[in-house]
């Protein structure tokens, strides 16, 4: 039987997930193909909405004041800014009381493991007790097996950037040894079920090795590995055994907050009855018309067409591999849409390493629907809309702004499917 659905979405990262949720609001089926896993797990989990303004300035306070400084094209000046509220609340809603930073809309400022102060809209609630504009002092805690966390170095950056508490590093042993080459969710595994490390669980001995570097402390951070399905318990039972805060720092790949984003999302997908196919790439299209009538998937070497009355873009930027390069150009790999870039490959690059480049903001470019245009400022297919990395004009790294992007443009490009299905 074919498979035909009103919306098929391509991609499962935040904009997918986010598209695919606002297409069934609007009442239709959906189904969500996805092949691989998103950005998520490399993902800090903090969802930035806008830290900096296009030409650097900030940290920004109030991103909303900030939107119509943006240039022309960027996704936020195409959906407008009820479209960014409105992504935000549909965050809130899936994210529960698991996010903070929904009651204003100024922006937090996160410590990052490097140190430095990130401009943050929401924030993982086990992260809250970091939040840098509070000025009880801070201990933050590496391990010696865990080496892309220097707490003393991370420490000394919070103090340059000037921060209004005493920040010190300490470097201890976890409790447990295991291989050298350990997840962090092994790490997290051993705190969520207090392995017994000798005659006393995990959580209790790591406090322990804590405790002698409080000094006055009222926080304590440590990287975020502090447990996943009993995460809250983990960090009730540090604090009562430091008689401090805990939070957890947000951290690089793989980053245990960004897979549990990534299972709230999932969860909120399979509540509202989307339909998933993961594991398998798209990898061509069939049109009727100046329309799209299925995407074709490649299902262990079989090509199977997935029908749909309308489809969502939603396959991330040039990390993800939604827009590909090559010495020839710049393309969207799957729907062949078109891609503005500079002819000379050399113009798609600046000569300073941490300069403005061009190839940050490489994406396709929609119209007022989020539909993909060609060359022309033409639709390239009636029902194709994009959301999140795939979309061009924001460079979204250097703007803090990615994730904000992905829900605006997703909570649009579903609707716009949804009610065109
Ligand atoms: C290292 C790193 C750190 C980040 N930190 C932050 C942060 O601190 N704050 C923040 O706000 N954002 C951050 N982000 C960005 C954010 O997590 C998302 O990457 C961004 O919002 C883009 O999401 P997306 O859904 O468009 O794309 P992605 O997350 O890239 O998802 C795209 C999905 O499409 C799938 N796909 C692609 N092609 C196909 C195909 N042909 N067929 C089927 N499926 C396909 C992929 O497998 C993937 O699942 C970070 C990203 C990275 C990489």
């Amino acid at each position: 039987m074919p498979i035909s659905e009103d919306v098929i979405v391509v991609g499962g990262g935040i904009a997918g997930s986010v598209a695919a949720l606002s297409a069934a609001e609007t009442g239709v089926s959906v189904r969500l193909i996805s092949h691989k896993k998103s950005t998520l797990r490399h993902a800090s989990g903090l969802i930035d909405v806008l830290g900096y303004t296009a030409d650097g300035s900030g940290p920004l306070a109030d991103p909303y004041e900030a939107l119509d400084s943006l240039p022309e094209g960027h996704p936020y000046r195409v959906v407008g800014s009820d479209a960014v509220r409105e992504g935000l609340a549909l965050f809130d809603q899936i994210a529960g009381d698991e996010y903070l930073g929904g009651h204003t809309d100024t922006n937090a400022l996160v410590p990052t493991h490097g140190g430095a102060v990130k401009p943050t809209a929401r924030y993982p609630r086990a992260a809250a007790g970091g939040i840098a504009s509070d000025d009880r002092d801070m201990l933050l805690v590496g391990f010696e097996s865990m080496t892309d966390f220097e707490a003393s170095l991370a420490a000394d950056h919070l103090d340059a950037a000037g921060v209004p508490f005493d920040v010190t590093g300490v470097t201890v042993e976890f409790p447990k040894t295991f291989r050298a080459d350990a997840k962090v969710t092994r790490f997290a595994k051993a705190l969520d079920t207090d392995e017994d490390v000798g005659s006393r669980g995990t959580r209790e001995a790591l406090a322990a090795a804590v405790e002698p570097h409080l000094d006055g402390a009222e926080r304590v951070g440590f990287p975020s590995l502090l447990g996943d399905d009993h995460r809250h318990e983990v960090r009730d039972d540090l604090e009562s055994y430091l008689g401090a805060e805990v939070f957890e720092v947000p951290m690089g790949p793989p980053s245990l907050p960004g897979l549990r984003l990534e299972d709230l999302l999932f969860d909120a997908l399979d509540e509202a009855g989307v339909g998933m196919s993961t594991g398998n790439k798209a990898v061509g299209y069939e049109t009727d018309g100046d329309a799209l009538s299925a995407v074709v998937v490649d299902r262990q070497g079989r090509e199977i067409p997935y029908h749909a009355d309308a489809f969502v873009l939603a396959t991330g930027g040039l990390v993800g591999k939604g827009i590909g390069s090559s010495r020839e150009g710049v393309r969207e790999p799957l729907f062949d849409c078109h891609v503005p870039h500079p002819e000379d490959r050399y113009d798609w690059f600046v000569d300073d390493a941490f300069g403005d480049h061009p190839f940050a903001a490489f994406g396709v470019a929609p119209d007022d629907r989020l539909r993909p245009q060609d060359a022309d400022g033409d639709a390239e297919f009636a029902n194709l809309f994009a959301a999140g990395g795939v979309v061009g004009g924001a460079d979204v790294a250097a703007e803090k702004s990615a994730s904000g992007v992905s829900l605006a443009t997703g909570v649009v490009a579903g609707r716009e499917a949804g009610e065109s299905a």
